[in-house]
């Protein structure tokens, strides 16, 4: 089962030039999903993580099987504005602008060992991020893991944590 022959490229998406990495037909598919899910658990279980983090919104995808199949809970980071209670807000810089995510204060004791988990690696920075904001609540971040890197944009220069994908494109 090569989980590669069922991600689709489409051209153009969400902007003219961008060739997006779509993982819908991977998701639909019952035999090469639970072969993700599979390969992510072995991936990860080595760094025997306390919990897993998931980034909105793919990433929640990718975080909520991988949570029940190591038998962890799973914390979600999500965008500006989504999530109810205490929360901690970090921004961060885009080419153009910024962008917020957050998570709820009291979702992760100080000390707590975390792997976390998004669809796609790109140039980094929302991984980045993310590991900024769990390290400002006291996290140790082990390992940032995805399905698939997008390797000719060295995003995983940008991360100070081991950074492993499924599949990579050059
Ligand atoms: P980065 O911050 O690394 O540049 O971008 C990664 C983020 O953008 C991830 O949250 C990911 O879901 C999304 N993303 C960027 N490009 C793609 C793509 O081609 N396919 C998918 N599925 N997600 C993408």
């Amino acid at each position: 089962m090569n989980i590669k022959d069922h991600i689709r490229s489409i051209p153009d998406f969400p902007k003219p030039g961008i060739l997006f990495y779509d993982i819908s037909t991977l998701l639909a598919h019952a035999d090469a999903w639970q072969e993700t899910v599979r390969q992510l658990s072995d991936a990860v279980r080595p760094h025997k993580p306390d919990l897993l983090v998931g980034i909105e919104s793919r990433g929640f995808l990718v975080a909520a099987p991988l949570a029940l199949s190591l038998g962890l809970g799973f914390v979600m980071i999500r965008k500006r504005g989504k999530l109810p209670g205490d929360i901690i807000t970090h921004s961060y810089d885009l080419e153009y602008g910024t962008d917020t995510i957050e998570i709820q204060a009291d979702a992760i004791k100080p000390g707590a060992r975390v792997v976390v988990l998004d669809d796609l690696l790109a140039t980094g920075g929302t991984m980045a991020a993310a590991i900024s904001l769990l390290r400002r609540m006291g996290a140790e971040v082990a390992a940032a893991q995805f399905i698939i890197e997008l390797g000719f944009l060295n995003g995983a220069a940008k991360l100070d944590v081991p950074a492993q994908a499924l599949v990579t494109y050059e």
